[in-house]
């Protein structure tokens, strides 16, 4: 995982560090983010706009960090009149380096959990925004109304192949969304629940099948399931060897076992943590 996640953000003005500093007023050059549905609007090759970019009158939310330049978000009802593009996070993902990546699944996630958490959810009054954090407060009763993150796990099960074969890793096609991928098995971890419990239980459901040797791999923040997704993925091997995965043809259509030096084409995109456990199981079988 050293090429991947959070490990270029550690030094302190290297990569994407999210934060919500409105201290000090967007400044000209700064990064500018604005969201329109669920859309970015960014540069013709997908470079985020400045803030000198828009009009002077719009209303910017903070972001964080990008090596080290302030990234600010808004939200536009239209595109139109305005410089740039707009771009679904799939499309900017798989061409943009992976700080900028999440930079842009955090500006989507931030102005969807504001449009969509304007008023208490206890007494209806509208919520105010907390300084300094991704939060907001009912002024009348109280009620504290962080941004919260959906975790969900993903796990590259595998198995001893054939005499003489390699390894193989069981993959699985989703009936909705884009169904002719091979990927993981996936799913979104229930309140207390472990994530470890999670992955069990996801691969019990959806391929009806025990695991052992349950390892973390790494994670990443995931902009296409919803507004503030964290995956967490896993590796895992076949308790039993010889099982064959079931499916329930709701919601996968098939699962089964491909060698790893025959895996098909229709993996998921290279900016995934799904590739990257595919990638790195791989890599790990050839040593
Ligand atoms: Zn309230």
């Amino acid at each position: 995982m050293a090429s991947h996640g959070g490990s270029a953000a550690t030094a302190p003005h290297c990569g994407f560090r999210p934060g919500a500093d409105r201290s000090r007023p967007p400044a000209p050059g700064d990064l500018a983010l604005p969201v329109t549905g669920a859309k970015l609007l960014t540069s013709a090759d997908g470079q985020p706009l400045r803030v000198v970019d828009l009009p002077a009158d719009t209303d910017w939310v903070p972001l964080g960090t990008l090596d080290g330049t302030p990234a600010w978000a808004t939200e536009l009802s239209t595109a139109e009149d305005l410089p740039g593009q707009a771009r679904d996070w799939a499309s900017l993902a798989a061409e943009v380096p992976e700080p900028h990546a999440t930079l842009a699944g955090r500006a989507l996630a931030v102005m969807t959990w504001r449009r969509t958490h304007r008023w208490c959810g206890a007494c209806r009054a509208e919520l105010t925004d907390l300084p300094g954090e991704t939060a907001r407060r009912c002024p009348d009763c109280g009620l504290y109304v962080p941004m919260q993150l959906s975790a969900a796990v993903l796990v590259a099960i595998t198995r001893p192949g054939p005499a003489g074969r390699a390894d193989e890793l069981l993959l699985v096609r989703h009936a909705t969304g884009p169904t002719g991928l091979w990927a993981l098995v996936a799913g979104f971890v229930e309140a207390g629940e472990t994530l470890e419990a999670a992955v069990h239980r996801e691969v019990s459901e959806e391929v009806r099948l025990p695991v052992d040797r349950l390892a973390y791999f790494g994670s990443q923040p995931w902009a296409i399931s919803g507004p503030g997704v964290l995956l967490a993925g896993f590796t895992a091997r076949a308790a039993d060897p010889h099982a064959e995965p079931v499916v329930d043809g709701q919601e996968l259509t098939q699962a089964r076992w491909f060698g790893l030096d025959a895996l098909p084409a229709e993996l998921p995109p290279a900016y995934s943590i799904s590739r990257w456990l595919i990638d790195a199981t791989v890599t790990a079988a050839r040593r």
